[in-house]
């Protein structure tokens, strides 16, 4: 009780969405716990989990949810392709339209190359991606769950700005 370093200073609502198996799951669990399974379930029913970081002094806690159709109150947005899978990229546009509808007008969206180890198997130029999302004005990053690659580094960058949004 009474420790400062306790206390939330802020909830930011974070959502993941994208096509089925792009690693949205594994994602999270890479973020969250820093798990990693390579036969995930399908997700079933309502899921999120949090993670508590801190900026500039303040305590923010991260709520996650891994599940389409959670985007009302949602601040951030990770929309999830598969670099391996072109028709995950081709969906993007629709996911995006589907987000813009039900989310907040100001919501922080970052597009997410995953399965970045499979460098073997691309199928969406690193390219094409990164001019859809500065046409979008989207931040952009690969990433690998797996080898837990630039993972961190997006839920900062969503984190990070919509903490200097709110502030
Ligand atoms: P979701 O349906 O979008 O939640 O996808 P999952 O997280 O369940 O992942 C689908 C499959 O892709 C699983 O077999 C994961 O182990 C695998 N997977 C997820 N992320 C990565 C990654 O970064 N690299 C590789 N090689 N496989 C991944
Ligand atoms: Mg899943």
């Amino acid at each position: 009780y009474g420790d400062p370093s306790q206390k939330t200073d802020y909830v930011f609502k974070v959502v993941l969405i994208g096509d089925s198996a792009v690693g949205k799951s594994q994602i999270l669990a890479r973020y969250a716990r820093n798990e990693f399974s390579l036969d995930s379930k399908a997700t079933i029913g309502v899921e999120f989990q949090t993670r508590t970081l801190v900026i500039e002094h303040k305590s923010v806690k991260a709520q996650i949810w891994d599940t389409a159709g959670q985007e009302r109150g949602a601040v951030g947005a990770m929309l999830v392709y598969d670099i391996t899978k072109r028709q995950t990229f081709d969906h993007i546009p629709r996911w995006l339209e589907e987000l813009r509808g039900h989310a907040d007008k100001n919501i922080v969206i970052i597009l997410i190359g995953n399965k970045s180890d499979l460098e073997n198997q691309r199928e969406v130029p690193t390219e094409d991606a990164k001019e859809f999302a500065q046409k979008e004005g989207l931040f952009f990053l690969e990433t690998s769950a797996l080898e837990a690659t630039n993972v961190e580094t997006a839920f900062l960058t969503v984190l990070t700005e919509i903490f200097n949004i709110v502030n």
